[in-house]
């Protein structure tokens, strides 16, 4: 029997088996105790962004764990965290001015949803107290996150009792490159759910552009600066979950960039820190900021998460993003762009119902989830690391992968279709 004192994610443990153990990593290979190595196609669920043992951000962790390893930012600054906020204010959209650290991609969308209530609480306006977000979202895991996750696909319906109720909108259907006409379906979907409950609506919540764990769903820019207009019509603060999207992942550094919109609050995390070490940022503009500047004390926002600023994480983070402007990253991802592009778009196959790419990101989604099974041990045998969910085979890969290794990625992903039954 194996040891069962490892409690692993998503996985029905009495039937996990897990063969493999990572003792290294060296750029996009994981390497394994038994000798064997593999292109990791999606970099530890996304974040790894420079692949593994990249040398600059391997030192800057160092550098900081001789000086100081963590210190409370209850009442003390820390140069890290004082640097990496100046530095996220100037690379993020313009107007997102106060950075909020915490811990985890799930905790910075906390943050994000206590904010907007506290918004609206501390202008006396007590009624908007609950989100608005999509079906096909993913926020994170936590309780508060699960409750603005798609309530039937999501992994969370067992939960239904616990958590509070929300509103939802259909997920966007018009393409990344659709036409404005189209796109208004989309948003005319949105202004009613709007209509009817903006009374209580304190944020509506995104995931920019690419719906990701819940179904990697990609869709259009217009249909971000439409909802600007609507959540500002409607007096909803619009919030951006960049968690997966930020630093990079759909072609430019925020998915924000492609519509030329400024959310209310964005939250940053994955590859904050080049997936170093968990932490997340969610920012704010003035406008929110303003309404918790006040003499009374009761108007402060009252979180603060133990490892909130910390220094290891901070600088970790100043050093990934150091290396993704200095590499030019978004000329590597455009190029991997390509490379997924000419790959993926023609690629058919009766079980296939459709593939997509956006960025850095390349998508085989099928009819039926049995499709998919036995892949992941079959892509082991042609060098690659893939890990699907539900109908979706992907690739999320570091941003330093070669167009070689790239392509045995999509290889391996496209010749499982003609595996022998
Ligand atoms: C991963 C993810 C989260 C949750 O982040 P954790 O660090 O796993 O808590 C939230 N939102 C999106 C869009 C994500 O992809």
């Amino acid at each position: 029997m194996q040891d069962t004192t490892l409690w692993f994610p998503y996985a029905q443990m009495k039937h996990l088996e897990v063969n493999y153990e990572v003792e290294t990593g060296e750029g996009p290979y994981i390497q394994f105790t038994n000798g064997m190595r593999l292109l990791d196609a999606t970099c530890s669920w996304w974040c790894m962004i420079h692949g593994y043992r990249h040398p600059d951000v391997t030192q800057a962790i160092h550098d900081q764990a001789d000086k100081l390893a963590h210190v409370m930012l209850g009442g003390l600054k820390n140069q890290p965290a004082a640097d990496l906020a100046a530095k996220l204010v100037e690379i993020t959209p313009e107007g997102l001015n106060h950075v909020f650290f915490s811990d985890s991609g799930s905790v910075g969308m906390e943050v994000a949803m206590k904010m907007a209530v506290q918004f609206w609480q501390n202008q006396g306006i007590t009624a908007k107290c609950k989100m608005a977000s999509l079906l096909k979202a993913y926020h994170g895991d936590t309780t508060g996150c699960m409750s603005v996750c798609d309530p039937e696909e999501g992994m969370h319906s067992m939960f239904r009792g616990l958590l509070p109720e929300q509103h939802f909108a259909p997920a966007p259907e018009a393409s990344f490159t659709a036409s404005a006409d189209e796109v208004a379906a989309d948003i005319a979907k949105l202004r009613q759910v709007f209509e009817q409950h903006h009374h209580e609506i304190a944020g509506f919540m995104v995931e920019p552009l690419l719906q990701a764990a819940g179904g990697l769903n990609m869709y259009s820019p217009l249909y971000l600066q439409e909802a600007r207009k609507l959540c500002d019509e409607f007096d909803i603060l619009f919030i951006f979950d960049e968690v997966a999207t930020g630093f990079g992942r759909t072609g430019k550094l925020f998915a924000a960039d492609h519509a030329g919109v400024t959310p209310d609050i964005m939250v940053l995390s994955k590859g904050l820190t080049g997936g170093y070490v968990g932490h997340a940022a969610t920012i704010a503009n003035d406008r929110v900021f303003d309404a918790f500047w006040d003499d009374d004390a009761g108007k402060a926002f009252m979180h603060g998460p133990t490892f909130m600023g910390n220094p290891l994480a901070c600088a970790v983070a100043l050093k990934s993003i150091e290396v993704f402007e200095r590499d030019d990253y978004l000329e590597r991802i455009s190029t991997l762009n390509r490379v997924l592009q000419d790959e993926l778009l023609e690629f058919s196959h009766p079980e296939v119902k459709a593939t997509r790419v956006l960025g850095a990101t390349g998508v085989i989604e099928v009819h039926d989830a049995a499709s998919l099974k036995g892949v992941q041990d079959f892509a082991i045998t042609q060098g690659v690391w893939l890990r699907p969910f539900g109908r979706f085979l992907y690739t999320m890969p570091p941003y330093i992968i070669s167009e070689a290794e790239l392509r045995q990625i999509t290889g391996a992903m496209k010749d499982w279709f003609s595996r022998d039954q």
